[in-house]
């Protein structure tokens, strides 16, 4: 059995929904879908999901939903009778519309989105509907609950029709509604896969897979053919935009292969993810990918490594002020934070006060930098690799401002200015790949 989830893209239109269709009437096997909301139809459109949250915020802010539920509603109807099918958009929209004037958390807004379309898809192809609800579950803390969702997802196998499941959310034990993070369908729909032991977890999305660096910043790169549980982990993370990073977790155990595709040119083999990729015949780097502005805290005091505990001191400012971390670069007398994206102003100033206050450093400097991930398991235990993005970024006049390869010799990530960014990815790509 196969699970597909397909992506708000291949959601946003009726002429999409068509092509989705298609896709799943060419193969028996492919009877378990998970959908996301309906995504952008073009580049100034709006996603559903976002309006569902400025629904919330708007009520939030003035005590009522403002104009986008219309324009939520206004999408459904209009993909509903595109598509022939008999729901009564209006009196669910009331429904949600009342829900959302009673609620305290934007979850149950964001939800909707994925609820409506799986409803609309559901009719559509002739498959039962299963409220996320009803198998997602999460504990009173808030975390993924596997075993209770596994009992609930195992009975959906004794059903002989196909089913329509709304990605994204779950519930909590108190019945309110609760989403995973921007993105989530996707970690529904392995949920679902590990949960009936799919052989496939298909993800239909709008491009052909992962390509080994952004097609916006270089035209045409590589298509990655085979990228492993932890590449895709690193590649996620760090900017690629294609797979949610948090993907791989439900199906670690099983290992089921998972397969990118794309709705919209459906023959391309896509992408296939697997727990291992030893026995393929890969290129030393599998993919580069980054970001920028991200934030980086360097310390700087006279005899620092000789202050035992200075490194722990900083991580628990960090720790006490909600923030997290992606590298600590440090020198004997110096010790730099690297974290992920730009902190905003007053809680960097909290941040700045809680560590002068710790550990008094002679000076504490801000920088806001771009961090470009090299990742493949080719590199490890081969020589070369770093030298060849050192020496890529030296004839590209580019200043490495950090260098970190974590010990699982996967990844090597550099620091380098944001305006170096783009002229820094194009350089990495065509010493490895062309
Ligand atoms: N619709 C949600 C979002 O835009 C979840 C998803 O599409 O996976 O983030």
């Amino acid at each position: 059995m196969k699970v597909c989830k397909f992506g708000g893209t291949s959601m946003a239109s009726a002429d999409s929904i068509r092509l989705v269709k298609s896709i799943i009437e060419s193969d028996p096997l492919r009877k378990f879908v998970v959908v996301s909301a309906p995504g952008k139809r073009f580049k100034s459109d709006r996603k559903i999901t976002d309006l569902l949250y400025d629904a919330y915020s708007d009520n939030v802010k003035f005590g009522a939903v403002g104009s986008s539920l219309s324009e939520v509603s206004d999408r459904f109807s209009s993909i509903a009778s595109e598509l022939n099918i008999d729901i009564d958009i209006d009196s669910k929209m009331d429904e949600i519309e009342q829900e959302i004037l009673k609620s305290s958390s934007p979850d149950y807004a964001a939800s909707r989105g994925e609820y409506l379309c799986a409803l609309v898809t559901a009719a559509y192809l002739n498959y039962q509907f299963v409220d996320a609800g009803e198998l997602i579950k999460f504990r009173s803390n808030g975390t993924f609950d596997p075993e209770t969702t596994k009992d609930h997802v195992c009975q959906l196998l004794s059903l002989d029709t196909g089913v329509v499941i709304p990605g994204f959310y779950g519930r909590m034990p108190d019945k309110t509604i609760k989403t995973f993070s921007r993105g989530g369908s996707d970690v529904t729909g392995a949920i679902i896969a590990y949960a009936i032991n799919a052989t496939v977890y298909e993800n239909w999305t709008d491009v052909d897979g992962f390509m080994a660096v952004d097609p916006v910043i270089v035209a045409k790169p590589k298509q990655i053919n085979y990228l492993s549980y932890t590449e895709l982990r690193e590649l996620s993370y760090m900017g690629a935009k294609v797979m949610h990073p948090d993907s791989v977790f439900p199906i670690l155990s099983n290992g089921i292969p998972i397969n990118i595709k794309n709705t919209f040119n459906p023959e391309n083999e896509g992408t296939w993810i697997l727990k291992s990729v030893e026995n393929f015949e890969r290129p030393v780097i599998t993919g580069i990918t980054g970001k920028t502005n991200n934030t980086m805290i360097t310390m700087s005091k006279s005899m620092m490594n000789t202050e035992l505990g200075f490194g722990r001191k900083v991580l628990s400012c960090l720790e006490r002020n909600g923030v997290g971390f992606d590298h600590i670069p440090t020198g004997i007398d110096t010790m730099s934070v690297v974290i992920e994206g730009r902190l905003d102003d007053a809680l960097m100033e909290k941040l700045v006060s809680d560590i002068n206050r710790s550990v008094a450093p002679d000076t504490i400097e801000i920088e806001y930098l771009a961090l470009i991930a090299v990742v493949g398991h080719g590199m490890a235990k081969r020589k070369g690799t770093a030298a060849k993005i050192c020496s890529a970024l030296y004839n590209a006049d580019i200043n490495i401002i950090m260098i970190d390869q974590g010990s699982s010799e996967m990844n090597v990530i550099v620091g380098v200015d944001n305006s170096d960014y783009e002229c820094a990815v194009t350089a990495l790509y065509s010493a490895f790949f062309q």
